[in-house]
């Protein structure tokens, strides 16, 4: 059933790179080489998506790394999914630990931005994940299901999503998840999903795990048979993101 999901394998910049950090970057993606087996999309911060679209072959999908729930107005400082679709980038992440946690986005208004950027066409990740203080207290099943529970109260069609696990105690830290720790949760979602969604869905819906990956781990994690790709961070501003891409090989 794993090798019906395809691996995927996305980079996070964050507010990362100027022009010419970027354009070496995407040099280095562009010579890869990149497992043709493997999806693979590049968040990058707003103001280069087109950019960074006209440096990448679109076998690179662009993603952007926010946008807002509404197709267009006064909503200033925004984006909307029509505008991420013009600069011709297909993907956009939506809810990261960073705008829960300093931009304070609530469950509800991450699945309003999941629902609206489906409708405009554009491929969701969807993060979700526990701070070690959840862990700690035993609440990772708790919290994950909370936050999958509000975004699947507002999608319908699951074929445009992927889910990003990214343990929030494991982001840029350093910490990894052992293979195992991210395993245990990933197979807990697929039961979350069976039980609430479908076998279907279950079945097909690809999770991602992120925090901390390197070309080192990634092969490692790549093993586990309910893990089907990265959410990546600092590794992927780095050449180190084409090893992580191929940990499948
Ligand atoms: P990291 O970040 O790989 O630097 O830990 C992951 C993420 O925030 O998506």
């Amino acid at each position: 059933k794993k090798m019906s999901r395809k691996f995927c394998v996305g980079g996070n910049w964050k507010m990362n790179g100027d022009q010419k950090s970027i354009a070496e970057l995407c040099k280095v993606l562009t010579a890869g080489p990149l497992d043709p087996n493997a999806e693979v999309y590049v968040g990058v911060p707003a103001p280069y998506l087109i950019y960074v679209r006209s440096l990448l072959p679109s076998s690179i999908n662009v993603a952007a790394q926010n946008c807002y729930k509404v197709e267009k107005g006064a909503f200033t400082g925004e984006i909307s999914p029509a505008i991420i679709k013009d600069t011709g980038a297909s993907w956009v992440i939506l809810g990261h630990s960073e705008r829960r946690q300093i931009f304070k986005e609530s469950d509800e208004l991450i699945a309003e931005k999941v629902e609206h950027a489906l409708a405009a066409g554009l491929k969701v990740v969807a993060c979700i994940g526990e701070t070690l203080e959840e862990r700690e207290s035993d609440k990772t099943q708790e919290v994950v299901a909370r936050q999958m529970c509000a975004i699947a109260q507002k999608v319908k069609d699951w074929t445009n999503v992927v889910i990003a696990y990214e343990p929030v105690w494991a982001i840029g830290t350093g910490k990894t998840a052992t293979p195992e720790q991210a395993q245990e949760v990933h197979a807990y979602l697929r039961q979350w999903l069976t039980e609430n969604i479908s076998k279907e869905v279950s079945a097909t819906l690809r999770i991602q795990y992120g925090g901390s990956v390197t070309g080192a781990n990634a092969k490692d994690l790549a093993k586990k048979p309910d893990i089907d790709g990265f959410l990546v961070g600092g590794a992927s501003l780095k050449p180190e993101f084409v090893q992580i891409v191929n940990a499948r090989q």
